[in-house]
């Protein structure tokens, strides 16, 4: 027996503490009985489980990387109204982001239904190397990017040694474009990083997703990810 909440977040319907809202919200039934208990406890594969009429375990897992414009929140949906990243997809699929870009981050975001396949690629053991383009203030110093790539310390820890290269600067508006290679996924985590060494992020950019690229795609287009894409990242 498990708890009705997490049975839902392994079907990858939505988070731990989302589905905690969809059962308060009633609209969770058992056995087709509606629940509104947060510790009831389930059977999976047993007991019949449905969010929204639906049972959870009906849909097919499909897998997509998105070019996420700037201006949208990672997330399902947003109490200010503002776009969302679900909002390119129609909502056949209830879609979630694998874990999240800034909303003034552009880049490639890969969004699914399998929440198990969501749990591995965000947890840490995994290590999947992002890379991202930053424009940032002023031109560091090859002391500074070698801080960076030796690990910071930030207000959450030392950060892991990460991969900098100094692709170009511009002494004339006081800017430089770099790129940086991070497997860690903190909150703001490029961002801190380049704020620690005195150079400012203006524009923030992930080009890479381990070995998946933006290739071909425009702001705001999305694919599905190929099958042997999907084994890979597994
Ligand atoms: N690091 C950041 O600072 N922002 C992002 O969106 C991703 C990584």
């Amino acid at each position: 027996m498990e708890r009705l909440q997490k049975v839902i977040a392994q079907a990858g319907i939505a988070s731990r503490r989302k589905a905690e809202e969809l059962i308060v919200d009633g609209r969770v039934t058992v056995n087709g009985q509606l629940i509104r208990e947060l510790g009831t406890k389930v059977t999976p594969n047993k007991d019949k489980v449905e969010v929204d009429g639906v049972p959870i375990d009906r849909e097919e897992p499909v897998y997509y990387m998105l070019y996420k414009p700037t201006g949208v929140i990672s997330s399902v949906s947003d109490d200010k109204g503002r776009k969302v990243v679900t909002d390119f997809f129609d909502h056949e699929h209830r879609l979630f982001p694998v874990g999240r870009l800034d909303y003034d981050t552009s880049g490639l975001l890969l969004l699914t239904n399998d929440g198990e396949f969501a749990n591995q690629l965000m947890h840490p053991k995994y290590k999947i190397t992002k890379l991202y383009v930053a424009k940032v203030q002023g031109v560091p110093s090859r002391d500074k990017l070698r801080q960076l790539e030796k690990g910071i310390v930030l207000e959450d820890g030392k950060t892991a040694p990460a991969k900098v290269k100094f692709v170009s600067g511009n002494t004339k508006n006081g800017t430089s474009i770099i790129e940086i290679s991070i497997h860690e996924g903190r909150n703001r985590q490029v961002r801190r990083m380049f704020e620690a060494i005195g150079h400012p992020v203006l524009k923030l950019k992930r080009e890479m997703y381990g070995f998946l690229t933006l290739k071909g795609l425009n702001p705001g287009e999305a694919r599905t990810l190929r099958p042997h894409e999907v084994k890979q990242l597994r």
